[in-house]
């Protein structure tokens, strides 16, 4: 192996310009607790803002100052039901078989209209719901207790009590009385208790002005094309709504390169103009490693830590800058939003005069023991499925690289940094993202194939909500022995038997056949190597050219035993190259990395390339049959079997079994 030259100006001894405390504090590793104790002692008490906002503006903000109530609610006495308003001791002696006859007022009060003349004894005036009770009346009859006399005259049949049917003015609320406390958020309740005093506008505490930059070269804005060794900025998006979520008006200004001069630029402009200044990657030792030297420089006191003992986070760095919070959140986008909602969201939220927030937990078994590192908190995101004895948790982590474990994800765990696993078997406390768990109706685990989209699709418009979780062909026998999921699909090509997946079924389980994939030779199209032939005569072709570069698949993949059956013992560059997926071995072709490779077709197809086809592989599901009479996996069956599904596999390149 051969180590690449570091740049001069790159090396750390060589950098003479960096004030020497920053190395230091880069080399302090603090505990999560530690780090945020610093950084909320350099923040807080701090005053917080407040604007005044029109009533409907006012949703979702903080109440910067209790609202007390200006009038009475309701302002004046009302009937509660439809009928006609009496004195009450006229009708001492009424019932069913006595009668009371009483003479009608002239006039009626429905809602909106003011009376004009009193009830005396022996009269009632009609009076509808809501409508203010005239002089001298002291409750209410209702309208289906009483029959018309003679004209301008009712009969009513019941007595009624003092205050029957009336709501009193201030009964609801009274005037001067609190109605919400500062540091309420704002919700269509409070916004009616506002709108019934006649309040119109709203003291909310201003929300704190949050920019978010994203920082580095290989950077592009999501609508635009990317380029050889591009990715689009997911960070960017991340932040900008999570500010949002939590009480702050975010300001996304771009993405910035890797460049001292342009970054501190953009830095400086985006915290003159803001409450608090959020980057994003950069923060890992390397060459792009700008931002935490440019925030020594824009006040003080400066950085507080840069380095905290969470696992995803550890480069997390923050930062308060002339009393601003100025933080770097990690690159990588599940550590980025890891640490915003660890870390950063409750700070967040104190500026912004929201309350924490309220977090649900549930209780649930881990399936497989979790490796952790010693010495850092580390938090592993997990997807909730119904187990036998309760909800089971499945990490769903693939890395801190992968934004998908966060998407699918219901919550996460934590993982003590004094523990260096949490064992198969433990019962943990999971945080919910949401404050509702809803579990899934159908948990499908194992190898995750373009054409199960296509086979759910019903059952998610049917409202059935489908979990897919992808860990192999393996890992979801695994899951299926266990009765986690409802149904494993594989593709596990068994080499004595020369079959696919029945060999690997276990008792418990049966097999509930899929769709075939045909696998093949993959090569850039227009390659004269390849085109034309078939998979024998273009792998020997490969092997005849010492400058061809090939892609393999992982030990244990069923395409990777025809690939070494194609290449009998042959070794040629390229083969210790082992990508896990047929989507990775597409990518290698199409980028030049490599020149051959074998996939599915649907997948040379979708990335544009050319196929040979070679032999067909059984994709196939592993049913666990105590589960088989669940409604969602009896959606599924059906689903598998319509013809609606085997038409939508077919025009992508599969064959239904
Ligand atoms: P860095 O700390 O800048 O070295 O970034 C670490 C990793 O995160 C690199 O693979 C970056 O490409 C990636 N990364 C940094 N910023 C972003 C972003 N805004 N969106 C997606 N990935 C990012
Ligand atoms: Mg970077």
């Amino acid at each position: 192996m051969t180590t690449a030259p570091v740049p001069k100006s790159q090396h750390p001894k060589d950098d003479t310009k960096h004030d020497p405390n920053d190395q230091d504090q880069f080399l302090t590793i603090l505990s999560r607790e530690e780090a945020l104790a610093r950084f909320e002692a350099a923040l807080f008490p701090r005053a917080i803002p407040s604007e005044p906002r029109a009533l409907a503006a006012a949703l979702s903000c903080a109440l910067a100052r209790d609202v007390v109530a200006p009038i009475d609610v309701p302002p004046f006495d009302r009937a509660n039901v439809d009928g006609f308003a009496v004195r009450s001791a006229d009708l001492a002696s009424a019932g069913e078989s006595a009668p009371v006859r009483v003479t009608l007022n002239d006039e009626v009060i429905a809602c909106g209209v003011a009376p004009t003349r009193p009830v005396l004894s022996g009269t009632a005036t009609s009076i509808a719901t809501g409508g203010p009770l005239p002089r001298g009346a002291d409750a209410v009859v209702m309208i289906e207790h009483t029959q018309p006399a003679s004209s301008g005259a009712i009969e009513i049949r019941r007595a009624a009590s003092p205050g029957q049917f009336i709501s009193y003015a201030g009964s609801d609320i009274a005037r001067g009385e609190t109605l919400l406390r500062a540091g309420t958020v704002i919700g269509s309740r409070e916004i009616g208790i506002c709108a019934a005093c006649g309040i119109a506008e709203l003291a909310v505490a201003r929300r704190p002005r949050v920019a978010v930059l994203s920082t580095g070269d290989e950077l592009v804005q999501p609508g635009r094309p990317l380029g050889p060794a591009e990715i689009y900025d997911t960070n960017g998006a991340i932040v900008t709504a999570a500010v949002t979520e939590n009480g702050g008006e975010a300001v996304f200004l771009g993405a910035v390169p890797d460049d001292e001069v342009r970054l501190e630029a953009a830095m400086r402009d985006a915290l003159a103009s803001s409450d608090m200044l959020v980057l994003s990657g950069g923060t890992s030792k390397g060459a792009g490693d700008l931002s935490h030297r440019i925030i020594a420089r824009l006040g003080q006191p400066g950085i507080i830590a840069h380095g905290v003992a969470l696992k995803p986070g550890k480069p997390l760095c923050l930062a308060v800058c002339d009393g601003k919070p100025v933080v770097i959140l990690p690159g990588f986008p599940t550590s980025a939003m890891f640490t915003f909602h660890d870390m950063i969201a409750p700070l967040l939220r104190r500026m912004a005069g929201l309350p924490p927030r309220a977090d649900a937990t549930v209780t649930a078994t881990i399936p497989v023991r979790i490796a952790s590192e010693l010495g850092r908190t580390e938090f592993v995101m997990v997807s909730l499925v119904d187990g036998a004895d309760g909800l089971i948790a499945y990490p769903t982590g693939k890395g801190s690289g992968a934004i998908t474990s966060f998407a699918q994800a219901d919550g996460f765990l934590k993982i003590d940094a004094l523990a260096d696993q949490m064992r198969a078997g433990t019962q943990a406390e999971v945080r919910l993202f949401t404050r509702h768990l809803r579990v899934p109706d159908l948990v499908i685990i194992g190898s995750h194939c373009t054409g199960l989209d296509l086979v759910t699709a019903p059952l998610a418009q049917a409202g059935l909500l489908v979990r897919s979780i992808a860990v192999g062909s393996l890992g979801g026998l695994a899951a299926a022995r266990r009765g986690e999921c409802d149904l494993a699909p594989i593709h596990l090509f068994d080499d004595k038997s020369e079959s696919y997946n029945t060999p690997f079924l276990a008792e418990g389980l049966e097999l509930v056949p899929g769709w075939r994939r045909m696998q093949g030779i993959v090569f850039r199209q227009g390659d004269s190597r390849f085109a034309g032939l078939g998979a024998d005569n273009a792998v020997r072709a490969a092997l005849a050219d010492p400058w061809c570069i090939m892609v393999n698949r992982n030990q244990g993949a069923g395409t990777r035993i025809l690939i070494d059956r194609l290449l009998a013992g042959a070794r040629p560059d390229g083969y210790w190259n082992q990508p896990k997926s047929h989507t990775a071995v597409a990518a290698a072709v199409a980028q030049h990395r490599a020149d051959w490779g074998m996939t599915i077709a649907p997948v040379a197809h979708a990335a544009g390339l050319g196929f040979i086809p070679l032999a067909e592989e059984h994709y196939d599901f592993a049913l666990v049959t105590a589960r088989k009479s669940r409604p969602a996996v009896q959606a599924f069956l059906q689903a598998l079997a319509s013809d609606e599904s085997r038409a939508a596999l077919a025009q992508v390149g599969f064959r239904p079994a």
